[in-house]
C-alpha cells in the first residue's frame, strides 16, 4: 500500500472532503482567485492529482505577494551594490504611457553600452510612477565603478532626460527591504503588468533544481479554479495537500482515503478536546 507523504509545514488545511458547493474549498487551496487547473494522473501515488495554476499577474494580490517574496529572495542571493533612477521628461511625450513606451527599452540599451566599457553590470528594474504619473525606474545594479557622469550623459542621450542618480549601495542597504517596501505599496500601472524586469545574469542561477515527485499522465487543462474543478468532479473525495500547489484526489474505496479521513479525524478530534 503506498503511504501517504509527510505533510507539507504550513498553516493551510491538509485535507479536505470535497462538497458539492465550491466556496469552501476556494478557502482550502487558499492561492490565486483566478488559478486555473491542470489535472493529471499520478503514477507514483496511483490517483488523481489536480495542481494549482497561478495567474502570477500583478494585479492579482495573492500572486503579487507571492511574487514578491520570492524575488525579495533571489535579489538578497543577487548581491546589489548601486541603486540608480532613471527618471523621463515629461515635456517630451505626449501621456505617460507614451513615456513608459519610449523609455523602457532604453534602460537595456543603457546597460549593454555601459557593459561594453565596464565590463560587468547586471540590473533588476523597477517601474516607479510619480504622483502624477510619470514613469522612472529604479535600478538596482551589480558592477563595478561606473563614473556618474557617464551614466547620465548616455541617459540624457538615449531619453533627452537630464536627472538621473547614481549612488553606492552602503553596507546597511537592505535590497531585499527596499524591494518589499517599493512592491509592497503596489501602485496599479495603467499600461503594464511588468513592474520589475532583470537581466539575465542578475540572480544567480539555484544549482539545485527539485526532483519532481511525481511522474504524472493523462493532463488534462481546465481554465477554472481548482475549487469549481473538484466541486463538480470529486464531490466525496478528499483533497489532500502534496504542495503549495498539487494535491492528491483520494476516492472513496482508496486505501489512502482512509488514512486520510482518519488523520483528518484525528486532527479534528485533537482540536475539539483542546
Ligand atoms: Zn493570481
Amino acid at each position: 500500500m503506498k503511504s501517504i507523504p509527510e505533510p507539507p509545514d504550513c498553516q493551510v488545511p491538509q485535507s479536505y472532503l470535497v462538497g458539492s458547493v465550491s466556496s469552501p474549498a476556494f478557502a482550502y487551496f487558499g492561492v490565486c482567485p483566478y488559478a486555473q487547473t491542470m489535472s493529471a494522473y499520478s503514477l507514483t501515488h496511483r490517483t488523481q492529482v489536480l495542481f494549482c495554476l497561478p495567474c502570477k499577474r500583478w494585479s492579482c494580490r495573492v500572486c503579487a505577494e507571492q511574487k514578491i517574496k520570492k524575488l525579495a529572495h533571489s535579489v538578497r542571493a543577487a548581491r546589489p551594490n548601486r541603486l540608480l533612477t532613471l527618471t523621463v521628461d515629461p515635456s517630451l511625450y505626449v501621456s505617460p504611457r507614451h513615456a513608459w513606451e519610449e523609455t523602457r527599452k532604453c534602460v537595456p540599451i543603457l546597460i549593454r553600452n555601459l557593459r561594453k566599457r565596464f565590463g560587468e553590470v547586471e540590473y533588476l528594474r523597477v517601474t516607479e510612477v510619480t504622483q502624477n504619473g510619470w514613469p522612472h525606474y529604479h535600478l538596482l545594479v551589480r558592477s563595478g565603478y561606473i563614473p556618474h557622469t557617464v551614466v547620465r550623459k548616455a541617459w540624457n542621450e538615449l531619453t533627452g532626460a537630464r536627472i538621473e542618480d547614481l549612488s553606492k549601495v552602503t553596507k546597511s542597504f537592505k535590497a531585499y527591504q527596499y524591494l518589499v517596501k517599493y512592491l509592497s505599496k503596489l501602485h496599479k500601472l495603467e499600461w503594464t503588468e511588468r513592474h520589475v524586469s532583470y537581466s539575465k545574469g542578475f540572480i544567480p542561477k539555484d544549482p539545485w533544481v527539485a526532483p519532481d515527485p511525481l511522474d504524472y499522465a493523462e493532463e488534462s487543462f481546465h481554465s477554472y479554479h481548482p475549487a469549481n474543478f473538484a466541486a463538480e468532479h470529486c464531490v466525496g473525495s478528499i483533497l489532500f495537500r502534496l504542495s503549495e500547489h498539487c494535491h492528491l484526489v483520494l476516492r472513496k474505496g482508496d486505501p489512502q482515503y482512509v488514512i486520510a479521513s482518519e488523520a483528518s479525524h484525528i486532527k479534528r478530534s485533537v482540536s475539539s478536546r483542546s
